[in-house]
């Protein structure tokens, strides 16, 4: 459900709740005893509901939460990953890509560092482990760091 709408549920269980409390207030002491339990029930029940929307709400937040952090943590590393040929890399100290290569299409799209293997079958492609999208494999290789100099 959107985000929006589960929010109208619940405040629409919550006006439901109060219409309920503002009758019984208003209707003095006349209502018949099984009138008072029917409106008591229906109170109770547009609680419930009120607390599951707040639930689902509750849920969508600490989703929100964790891609906040997740592109939170790929715009600090942004100037660290770079670009070569098919693939992305963590820079070395000189901005040299280094290393293990990453999903460009994961990158690029959702900003998630996503590491590409090799598939088991064809050796010369490299395959993203989240969005499975292929690779050829010289465009996508590890990179060794340059020997360190004497
Ligand atoms: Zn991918």
């Amino acid at each position: 459900m959107p985000d929006i709408t589960i929010i109208a549920a619940a405040l629409n269980s919550l006006k439901t709740a109060t219409d309920i409390v503002k009758f019984l207030r208003e209707s003095d002491l006349s209502l018949e005893r099984a009138e008072l339990k029917l409106k008591l029930a229906d109170l109770v029940g547009a609680l419930a509901d009120t607390k599951l929307e707040l639930v689902e709400v509750q849920d969508t937040l600490s989703e929100k939460d964790k891609r906040i952090v997740e592109l939170e943590e790929a715009f600090q590393s942004k100037d660290a990953f770079v670009r070569h040929y098919d693939a992305y890399y963590v820079a070395d100290n000189c901005g040299n890509p280094t290393g293990i290569p990453y999903c460009l299409r994961c990158w690029e799209n959702d900003h998630k560092k996503r590491q590409l293997v090799h598939d088991a079958r064809d050796h010369q492609t490299r395959v993203c482990t989240s969005c499975g999208h292929r690779y050829e494999g010289r465009m996508v290789g590890t990179i060794q760091p340059p020997p360190k100099a004497p």
